[in-house]
């Protein structure tokens, strides 16, 4: 959330324990900034509007929000989202998820959505949206969001000339970050994720595209020729990955770009066991993907590419809905983070994929109140991720489970 000149009066939804203007104190909590520091001192925090104002070591019976010597972490940052609608964003945002990146955005509603939580009309994440998903076949969601590319209905979009005419438009249209696929989707049955979509010439347009306007691009890519092609054409992150090879690994530690790998989609939590043909695909592949995309995020990190957490979730309802940050946290840990690297990568890694570390994503004066807290220590036991005591977002408390 960022806060802007709307907010005049203090929505009764989002009155926190300060009124809005006098400092918050957050007392007697333990201090995890997410940047993987190997202590966690018992600090108070003054947050002052939307900012950390001070950080100080815990007083005996100080005044102000008594965390009792729980853990104060910096909000999650889901690098990966389908979050597109109210209700889901205030899921996430009770899930900890303090700012998100949606990749993908079907009718635009995300984009919508962003616009009304940053107006202070909808409680939710911060959010960064693609509005949209490049690729060669565009689907009728995004066709219907810009008709002026009708075309693409019957044919595929092909040529650096048309993509990068495609992107233009993705980012006229308020896109924070372009999307771009590498390879083919995973999860439908007619589609092969091994295979490449876009070639590195029509990925290397929407690079150039994008960087006009000072923004970046994320590629879909599980393939191996696909997701080569997306780092050599300067993509700042690989979604998914799962058959990166060795050489698109050292390409990437050397360009400094971000893998972003999605585990727990992929884990048996991501299947949406239903009994279509689609459902069927994801259920038979998921159980073949997983092995090598554990093994490429053991490789990855062992060459120290900087790695982040994304759910690839939509927090509704339905497919999708059920994974949340503290899931890729656990999948992080069990391909060979450690519990500190793997919250960072929820945090402190997950800021810089989406270039915003400077504000938010850890913990120290002058960022963004955007915090949580949870029961028990997190590196000793993940499982505390799972449901926030208390949730600050932008220096107002949008969840205080201190009764
Ligand atoms: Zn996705």
């Amino acid at each position: 959330m960022r806060l802007t000149a709307g907010w005049i009066t203090c929505l009764s939804l989002w009155c926190g324990l300060a009124p809005a203007g006098e400092p918050l104190w957050l007392v007697n909590a333990h201090l995890l900034d997410g940047r993987n520091g190997a202590d966690a001192p018992l600090v108070d925090v003054r947050l002052d509007g939307a900012r950390i104002a001070q950080i100080r070591p815990a007083m005996p019976h100080a005044a102000g929000l008594d965390l009792r010597g729980s853990y104060l972490l910096p909000g999650f940052v889901d690098a990966h989202s389908h979050i597109e609608d109210p209700a889901a964003a205030r899921r996430a945002l009770m899930a900890g998820v303090t700012t998100t990146r949606v990749l993908g955005d079907a009718y635009l509603k995300a984009l919508a959505t962003r616009d009304l939580i940053r107006d202070g009309y909808v409680q939710g994440p911060q959010m960064l949206v693609s509005a949209g998903h490049i690729r060669p076949q565009l689907g009728e969601p995004f066709i219907l969001s810009f008709p002026q590319f009708g075309q693409y209905l019957a044919s595929p979009l092909q040529g650096a000339d048309h993509v990068r005419a495609v992107a233009a438009a993705v980012v006229a249209r308020g896109a924070d970050v372009l999307k771009v696929g590498a390879s083919e989707r995973a999860g439908l049955a007619s589609t092969d994720p091994r295979r490449q979509e876009l070639s590195y010439e029509e990925m290397r347009a929407v690079v150039e595209e994008a960087a006009k306007s000072g923004l970046y691009v994320a590629a879909h890519a599980h393939g191996r020729s696909g997701a080569n092609a997306a780092v050599r054409a300067g993509v700042r992150s690989i979604e998914h990955g799962t058959y990166l090879d060795d050489e698109t690994l050292a390409l990437m530690r050397r360009q400094g770009t971000y893998f972003v790998p999605t585990l727990a989609i992929m884990s048996p939590l991501g299947d949406p066991r239903g009994d279509s043909a689609d459902a069927i695909a994801l259920q038979i592949r998921t159980r073949a993907m997983m092995r090598p995309l554990r093994e490429v995020v053991a490789r990855a990190h062992a060459l120290g590419i900087p790695i982040a957490a994304g759910t690839d979730g939509t927090y509704g309802e339905g497919e999708g809905g059920a994974v949340r940050p503290a899931h890729e946290v656990e999948e992080l840990v069990a391909a060979g983070l450690t519990p500190s690297e793997a919250i960072s990568a929820a945090t402190w890694q997950a800021a810089r994929v989406l270039g915003i570390e400077a504000r938010t994503g850890s913990i120290a004066v002058g960022l963004e109140a955007d915090l949580v807290v949870v029961e028990r220590d997190p590196r000793r036991d993940t499982t505390t991720l799972y449901e926030p005591m208390l949730v600050v977002s932008d220096g107002r408390v949008v969840l205080n489970r201190f009764y």
